[in-house]
């Protein structure tokens, strides 16, 4: 499947996107995550990101558009893929369309995952992540099984650094303003489904509904 993630920081992207991946082998490509692995390991990308990202700022549209248009044509990127965290701007969602044009890829969905602001804040600022692998926890409702280290990897889960309380309101606005305009884009387009998505499993159902899988 290929599918545009759409919805606000802590909506629960990346979960959906990891359950999704085990149905058809699609693979997941957050841009989040590729940038935090970019500054961990002190690339020049990385080097270029971390103040926007740390400020809870979008990192500029050049640079994600360099990362997806490399990514995309990746062998693993075939099968499908799961778009969570990108496109997050008008302008890179315009070039996504024109990139997939390019390499005749269609979108079967852009799927908007809507959930009330309080739980998105409640999600934040109790969210965990491993630095290794990105896998996502919570210390009250999915705490790893050893405090700070990860099931999957053993590598350390921490709270990340733009989730602080002023973090994640700067993030939230940024979504309002840049982001949250893709979902007329989207519907535009014929491609969106929206989904109320305060549990993962109910979105992935209505993902499976749209798509006949
Ligand atoms: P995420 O893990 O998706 O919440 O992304 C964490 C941070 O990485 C964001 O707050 C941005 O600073 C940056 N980022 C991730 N994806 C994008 C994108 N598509 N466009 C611009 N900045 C991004």
């Amino acid at each position: 499947m290929r599918l545009v993630l759409l919805g606000a920081p802590g909506a629960g992207k990346g979960t959906v996107a990891k359950m999704l991946t085990e149905i058809d082998g699609s693979v997941q490509i957050s841009t989040g995550d590729i940038l935090r692995a970019a500054v961990r390991d002190g690339t020049e990308l990385g080097k270029k990101a971390k103040a926007y990202m740390d400020a809870g700022d979008l990192v500029p549209d050049e640079l994600i558009m360099g990362i997806m248009r490399e990514r995309l044509q990746q062998p693993d990127a075939a099968k499908g893929f799961l778009l969570d965290g990108f496109p997050r701007t008008i302008p890179q969602a315009e070039q996504l369309k024109t990139l997939l044009e390019e390499l005749g890829i269609q979108l079967d969905a852009a799927v908007n995952l809507d959930v009330p602001r309080e739980v998105i804040l409640e999600r934040l600022t109790t969210r965990r992540t491993c630095v290794q692998c990105g896998e996502i926890y919570n210390v009250k409702s999915k705490p790893p099984k050893v405090e700070g280290v990860c099931d999957k990897c053993g590598g350390q889960v921490v709270q990340r650094d733009d989730e602080t309380e002023e973090a994640i309101a700067k993030r939230l606005d940024v979504y309002n303003e840049k982001t949250a305009p893709l979902v007329d884009f989207y519907e535009k387009e014929g491609l969106l489904l929206n989904v109320s998505a305060t549990s993962s499993d109910e979105v992935v159902k209505a993902i499976r509904e749209r798509l006949g899988l």
